[in-house]
Formats: structure tokens, C-alpha cells, sequence
């Protein structure tokens, strides 16, 4: 069976960025085709493949998780983080906006009395270079397809 869309595929992978050659990803993931769960270039690169197939795919940032936007830095007092919160340059957080949905922002520098976050993704504008092992295709079941995601270990999981 080949990837095609409504597949729910299992597939390891190990991420280098850019020109570097260091491995920073490394992992297994179960995810269903065509329903935006995956950058769209690594999917693209995935279609057609049947199990233990082996590809290295490249994403050009447009096609992985965008460019770098500036507009997404942005500069929050500290009063509203945590009091006692340790400020580190670098460091991830978690922010919840008015609907209560999670972005994640990483700590970019201080300025004044300011924070100052960058809410881009950490890989946006970067070139991304998936080495991929495909280990399962299947197809959706019908609650999958109804979801618009993959069950079952590595995927979603309902309680
Ligand atoms: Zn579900």
C-alpha cells in the first residue's frame, strides 16, 4: 500500500537543519495524510512511499514552518509572567491567549521593563532535511477521517 491521502502513515525520522549536520530531532510519529497534521513539504515527500521505504526530503522554509516573521516578536511587561519566574535568554514558555489556545514563545532578551518574546516557530526560516523510514501505512478508519487525525499509538489518544 503506498501513502496517498486518507493514509495513516508511521514513519521514523531524524531532522538536520539547513547546512548543519547535526541530528536535533529524532523520532517516530503516526500521522493522517491530507488533514494539515504535517508541514506541508514533508508530506508532499511522503506520498507514493510504501513501508520500509527510505528518503531524505527537504522543506524549504515556505513549505515547513514559514519564514521568520519580525512582527511575531514581541515585547510583554514582566508583571505579567510569574513573579520569581527565572528570565533566561532562550528559554521556552508557554502562553495561553484569550481563547485559552497554547503558543509556544522562547525568550529573546530583556528591554526596559519589558520581556521581550519571539513567537515564531523555533524552525521557521529554516530549510528543513527530514531522513525518513516508513514502518506502517493504513488506512483512516472512519473516525479518523471524521477527527482529521491518526489513533492509536503515536497518535491521538481520547479519554
Ligand atoms: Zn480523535
Amino acid at each position: 500500500m503506498q501513502i496517498a491521502k486518507n493514509s495513516v502513515v508511521t514513519f521514523k525520522y531524524d531532522l538536520k537543519v539547513d547546512d548543519e549536520d547535526d541530528v536535533i530531532d529524532s523520532d517516530e510519529l503516526t500521522s493522517l495524510i491530507g488533514h494539515g497534521q504535517l508541514p506541508p513539504g514533508l508530506e508532499a515527500g511522503l506520498l507514493g512511499l510504501a513501508v520500509e521505504a527510505t528518503k531524505l526530503i527537504t522543506v524549504a522554509p515556505e513549505e515547513g514552518y514559514g519564514e521568520r516573521d519580525e512582527a511575531k516578536v514581541i515585547g510583554i511587561p514582566r508583571s505579567a509572567l510569574p513573579e520569581g519566574m527565572p528570565i533566561e535568554i532562550g528559554m521556552p514558555l508557554e502562553l495561553e491567549d484569550e481563547q485559552g489556545e497554547p503558543h509556544m514563545a522562547t525568550i529573546q532578551g530583556t528591554e526596559g521593563d519589558d520581556v521581550v518574546l519571539d513567537l515564531n516557530h523555533p524552525l521557521a526560516g529554516s530549510t528543513l532535511h527530514f531522513d525518513v523510514v516508513v514502518t506502517e501505512v493504513r488506512a483512516a478508519t472512519a473516525e479518523e477521517l471524521q477527527h482529521g487525525h491518526a489513533h492509536g499509538p503515536g497518535g491521538h489518544h481520547h479519554h
